[in-house]
């Protein structure tokens, strides 16, 4: 088997940072993947939210290689055209005023923390800089979104961790308010906890949230890491529960498949950062842009919002008729299924042996399929979990 080979090179290589499923992924098709033992899978997975239109989309290529062939990156002292359209493009489309890009969903939150320091700092003076953000929560892996990720399991060896979080109980607008005092910048968080285990937030509450941030000037920063570039079935989740908040980050999806991140805020925010005040080598990289543009073009088309929502709705259907099955949450095609037995990773497992991709978060199984997939490979894929979790 290659794959033996390809994972003791693995093991002796590369730092043993993740809890690896047995398969190396070698190429794919749309909702199809293939190992390098030639054995095929349907991904309900698109790489954690990320191949938005799936493996190897024509259009994506097309774009990203047309740019490949111009040119592949230039240094963000030049203005790039490509750069400023894409920034054009998500602008028009989520109503928000400015843009940054960065790399990935982390540096998008490290620019979303900075940005809402400094506009309290410029308006304010020194000490009102500490962000509220929610238990539970997940903001990414560099020292400082470790420390704004609401979970003690993230709060450890790497001390000393950025200060100036705190920590609100989700849906318990009480204890948020408990929190405010004249030390506040912000308030930060998802709107559906991906890696908390798919947990949206009470409607309610988001409303209530957004209001004490406006009576006391505190930036509202959603984190749409996980649940922008339509997964919810609407291009930004915020536009579900009817908020509109100060900042808004995104990655993962973004991109279709190439790194990718942006911080966007309103025009209150737009001047805060200035020339020396943030900046990236990589960010806003032509290549990246190209193909980010076919995806937002592509995906913002309400026809295709309407079917990511209709294809989300079959599914949780679907998997709430499953014997093993307790509970199915989630928005669009942003899924979290609750087992009977508490034996997600098992069933994980076994769907990859049968050829099935999924994943976990905390102790349920979690499916984000690619945006575009079919039915015939959407019920392909749910005979497999089924079987998997009644077996
Ligand atoms: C994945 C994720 C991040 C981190 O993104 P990276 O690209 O891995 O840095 C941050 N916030 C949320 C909500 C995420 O799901």
């Amino acid at each position: 088997m290659k794959f033996d080979e390809i994972k003791s090179d693995e093991k002796k290589y590369i730092m043993n940072t993740y809890g690896r499923f047995n398969a190396a992924l070698e190429s794919g098709s749309g909702a199809h993947a293939v190992d390098a033992d030639g054995k095929e899978y349907i991904d309900f997975t698109s790489g954690i939210g990320v191949n938005a239109l799936g493996y190897c989309d024509k259009d994506w290529i097309n774009a990203v290689t047309n740019q490949l062939n111009k040119l592949q990156h230039i240094s963000n002292l030049y203005t790039s055209p490509v750069q400023v359209e894409c920034a054009k493009l998500i602008c028009s489309k989520t109503g928000f005023d400015k843009v940054f890009f960065s790399n990935s969903g982390a540096e998008a939150n490290e620019c979303a923390i900075k940005l809402s320091r400094k506009y309290s700092f410029d308006k304010y003076g020194e000490g009102r800089n500490e962000i509220i953000s929610l238990k539970n929560s997940f903001h990414g892996r560099t020292v400082t979104t470790l420390a704004a990720t609401g979970q003690d399991v993230f709060h450890n060896f790497f001390f000393p961790f950025t200060d100036g979080f705190v920590f609100a109980q989700a849906n318990d607008i009480e204890s948020v308010k408990a929190l405010i005092s004249d030390k506040t910048c912000a308030v930060m968080m998802e709107l559906i906890q991906g890696e908390g285990g798919v947990m949206p937030l009470d409607k309610d509450f988001v409303l209530d949230v957004q209001k004490l941030c406006r009576e006391n000037d505190l930036c509202l920063i959603i984190d749409e890491v996980q649940t922008g570039v339509g997964r919810t079935g609407s291009l930004y989740c915020f536009e579900n529960y009817g908020v509109k908040p100060d900042i808004l980050t995104s990655a993962k999806g973004l991109g279709g498949g190439l790194p990718f991140g942006a911080c966007m805020c309103n025009e209150k925010l737009s001047g805060v950062l200035t020339p020396g005040t943030h900046a990236t080598t990589y960010g806003g990289n032509p290549v990246v842009c190209a193909g980010s543009i076919e995806v937002l073009k592509r995906v913002s088309e309400p026809e295709f919002l309407k079917q990511v929502s209709e294809k989300g709705s079959y599914i949780r259907k679907k998997l709430a008729d499953v014997d093993g099955v307790l509970q199915v949450r989630g928005m669009g095609m942003m899924i979290g299924v609750v087992l009977k037995k508490d034996n997600a990773k098992q069933v994980v497992e076994k769907c990859l042996e049968n050829g099935l991709l999924v994943l976990t978060a905390k102790n349920l199984v979690r499916l984000l399929p690619p945006l575009n997939i079919s039915y015939e490979d959407i019920d392909r894929g749910l005979d497999i979990l089924a079987e998997a979790i009644n077996s």
